[in-house]
């Protein structure tokens, strides 16, 4: 049930494509703090192959590191994972995971982008328990200033996965000083999404994604996603959630095409183009 038919597919640009034993140990989490059940399997393949038939095209795989020492092998199975999955219809782009805590953060993810092929940055404060303005990140945000990488980062610290419109204030001050990187606030800090659309409007380097708090699909309006529809991104967080892609997906019924093919895919597009 396809609603959405835009020339270029749909990008995701959130998913979680975890290695063996990390990727269960974050099932288990959810298992241990949420209720319901999620609604995809943790299988690579089962999940790649639910998100070609809902339309996607491309997907970003965000790993992310809950501890200093754990990002260079995180990104080693990031750019494996690309490599293992390179003749499936969604082609994915490999995410980047980094811990202010790692000896030296900015040139992990180089290491990552020039020699791995990697991407995009994925950085979440709750997990890693650290703010995007911690000063260990400096070298980093000057790097992917720099090179006009994307960075999505989960701001909120809460273990359900939902953010606080003060938690946004250190990504507000790293918008200011580094206008060249793409800043994605992931699950656009639902529920206060708000706060999250008041950076947009202030940064031109801020963006948010569409991807639901596990159960919640986050609070933007049709009218807000149509005013803001240029730095909107798609997101799913599979398989990591009980709502259906198609869901997500359909609420871009109600936007204009130009709204839809951006938010579905052009904006993607365009983040990944700049970089260099
Ligand atoms: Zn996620």
């Amino acid at each position: 049930m396809l609603v959405l038919c835009p020339a270029g597919g749909i990008v995701d640009c959130h998913v979680h494509l975890l290695p063996g034993r990390l990727g269960e140990a974050v099932r288990e989490f959810f298992d241990a703090h949420i209720e319901g059940k999620l609604a995809y399997p943790n299988d690579h393949g089962v999940v790649l192959d639910c998100l070609a038939q809902a339309g996607v095209v491309q997907a970003w795989h965000l790993p992310y590191a809950h501890k200093p020492g754990v990002a260079a092998d995180l990104n080693r199975a990031s750019a494996e994972l690309v490599h293992r999955w390179s003749d499936h219809a969604v082609s994915l782009v490999g995410g980047i995971a980094v811990h202010p805590g790692d000896d030296a953060p900015a040139d992990l993810v180089e290491e990552a982008l020039d020699e791995l092929g990697l991407r995009v940055v994925k950085l979440h404060c709750s997990v890693g328990d650290f703010e995007v303005d911690d000063p260990r990140l400096e070298p980093l945000w000057r790097l992917v200033d720099r090179r006009a990488v994307p960075v999505v980062v989960h701001a909120g610290h809460d273990v359900s996965g939902e953010t606080r419109g003060v938690e946004l204030a250190p990504l507000d001050r790293v918008a200011q000083r580094f206008p060249g990187v793409p800043l994605v606030i992931a699950h656009a800090a639902h529920p206060d999404t708000a706060a999250a659309v008041a950076l947009v409007e202030r940064h031109d380097n801020v963006y948010v994604d569409l991807t639901p708090r596990v159960v919640d699909q986050v609070a933007l309006s049709a009218e807000v996603l149509e005013r803001c529809h240029s730095r909107v991104l798609f997101g799913s967080d599979l398989p990591n959630t009980q709502v259906l892609v198609e869901d997500n997906v359909s609420r871009l019924e109600a936007l204009s095409p130009q709204a839809r093919t951006a938010i579905a895919s052009g904006n993607a597009h365009r983040l990944l183009a700049a970089q260099h």
